[in-house]
Protein backbone atom coordinates (compact mmCIF):
# COMPACT_ATOMS: atom_id res chain seq x y z
CA UNK A 1 0.00 0.00 0.00
CA UNK A 2 2.70 2.61 0.98
CA UNK A 3 5.16 1.15 -2.25
CA UNK A 4 1.77 2.32 -4.27
CA UNK A 5 1.06 5.04 -2.04
CA UNK A 6 4.88 6.61 -2.41
CA UNK A 7 4.56 5.85 -6.67
CA UNK A 8 1.89 7.70 -6.92
CA UNK A 9 3.15 10.66 -5.26
CA UNK A 10 6.42 10.44 -7.16
CA UNK A 11 4.20 10.48 -10.00
CA UNK A 12 2.45 13.50 -9.13
CA UNK A 13 5.88 15.77 -8.01
CA UNK A 14 7.27 14.70 -11.77
CA UNK A 15 4.50 16.09 -13.26
CA UNK A 16 4.24 19.26 -11.28
CA UNK A 17 7.94 19.39 -12.10
CA UNK A 18 7.42 19.35 -15.59
CA UNK A 19 4.12 21.92 -15.20
CA UNK A 20 7.06 24.16 -13.69
CA UNK A 21 9.40 23.11 -16.61
CA UNK A 22 7.12 24.15 -19.10
CA UNK A 23 5.10 27.13 -17.69
CA UNK A 24 7.17 29.41 -19.60
CA UNK A 25 6.90 27.81 -22.82
CA UNK A 26 4.77 28.68 -25.75
CA UNK A 27 1.83 26.55 -25.43
CA UNK A 28 -0.68 25.01 -27.96
CA UNK A 29 -3.85 26.32 -26.99
CA UNK A 30 -6.76 23.85 -26.71
CA UNK A 31 -9.75 24.73 -28.63
CA UNK A 32 -12.29 23.79 -26.07
CA UNK A 33 -13.67 27.55 -25.71
CA UNK A 34 -13.34 30.68 -28.14
CA UNK A 35 -9.99 31.22 -27.05
CA UNK A 36 -9.72 33.88 -30.00
CA UNK A 37 -8.12 37.17 -29.11
CA UNK A 38 -10.77 39.54 -29.55
CA UNK A 39 -10.94 43.57 -29.29
CA UNK A 40 -11.65 45.15 -26.56
CA UNK A 41 -10.37 47.31 -23.55
CA UNK A 42 -8.11 45.73 -21.11
CA UNK A 43 -8.98 45.12 -17.60
CA UNK A 44 -5.92 46.12 -16.03
CA UNK A 45 -4.02 48.99 -18.55
CA UNK A 46 -7.67 50.12 -19.69
CA UNK A 47 -6.05 50.37 -23.16
CA UNK A 48 -7.89 49.04 -26.39
CA UNK A 49 -6.40 46.38 -27.64
CA UNK A 50 -6.19 42.58 -28.39
CA UNK A 51 -7.58 40.37 -25.44
CA UNK A 52 -8.02 37.06 -24.26
CA UNK A 53 -10.26 35.78 -21.21
CA UNK A 54 -8.48 34.27 -18.07
CA UNK A 55 -10.52 33.14 -15.19
CA UNK A 56 -9.08 33.56 -11.87
CA UNK A 57 -9.83 32.30 -8.73
CA UNK A 58 -10.65 34.92 -6.10
CA UNK A 59 -11.16 34.43 -2.32
CA UNK A 60 -12.94 37.09 -0.42
CA UNK A 61 -13.63 37.43 3.13
CA UNK A 62 -16.34 39.49 4.40
CA UNK A 63 -17.91 39.60 7.96
CA UNK A 64 -15.45 37.14 8.78
CA UNK A 65 -15.92 34.44 6.21
CA UNK A 66 -14.39 33.53 3.45
CA UNK A 67 -15.94 32.92 0.19
CA UNK A 68 -14.64 31.26 -2.91
CA UNK A 69 -15.30 32.43 -6.86
CA UNK A 70 -14.62 32.46 -10.30
CA UNK A 71 -13.44 36.18 -12.04
CA UNK A 72 -13.12 36.66 -15.65
CA UNK A 73 -11.03 39.55 -16.90
CA UNK A 74 -10.26 40.55 -20.35
CA UNK A 75 -6.44 41.56 -20.82
CA UNK A 76 -3.96 42.03 -22.92
CA UNK A 77 -0.97 40.80 -24.09
CA UNK A 78 0.83 43.25 -22.44
CA UNK A 79 -0.80 42.20 -18.87
CA UNK A 80 -1.58 38.06 -19.65
CA UNK A 81 -0.74 36.84 -16.43
CA UNK A 82 2.35 34.70 -17.07
CA UNK A 83 3.08 31.49 -15.43
CA UNK A 84 3.01 31.70 -11.97
CA UNK A 85 -0.71 33.16 -12.39
CA UNK A 86 -1.68 30.96 -15.30
CA UNK A 87 -1.66 28.25 -12.61
CA UNK A 88 -4.10 30.03 -10.62
CA UNK A 89 -6.21 30.07 -13.88
CA UNK A 90 -9.19 27.62 -13.74
CA UNK A 91 -7.82 27.20 -17.47
CA UNK A 92 -7.70 23.45 -18.10
CA UNK A 93 -3.77 22.46 -19.69
CA UNK A 94 -2.32 19.62 -21.26
CA UNK A 95 0.82 18.83 -19.31
CA UNK A 96 4.19 17.81 -21.20
CA UNK A 97 3.61 13.97 -21.77
CA UNK A 98 0.12 14.88 -22.93
CA UNK A 99 1.42 17.23 -25.65
CA UNK A 100 3.53 14.62 -27.33
CA UNK A 101 0.95 11.82 -26.75
CA UNK A 102 -0.85 14.18 -28.89
CA UNK A 103 1.71 15.45 -31.38
CA UNK A 104 2.60 11.28 -31.31
CA UNK A 105 -1.17 10.66 -32.45
CA UNK A 106 -1.31 13.59 -34.59
CA UNK A 107 1.88 12.49 -36.59
CA UNK A 108 0.68 9.04 -37.13
CA UNK A 109 -2.39 10.90 -38.58
CA UNK A 110 -5.38 9.77 -35.85
CA UNK A 111 -6.51 13.21 -35.44
ZN1 LIG B 1 -3.43 45.47 -20.58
Amino acid sequence: MSLTDDHFARKIAAQSKAWEETSDAPKKERSHEAAAPKMGICDKCKKEALLRSYRFRETSVSNGAASFGTVTKHLCEDCAPKSRAQKDAEVPKLNNKQIRNLMRSAKKGLL
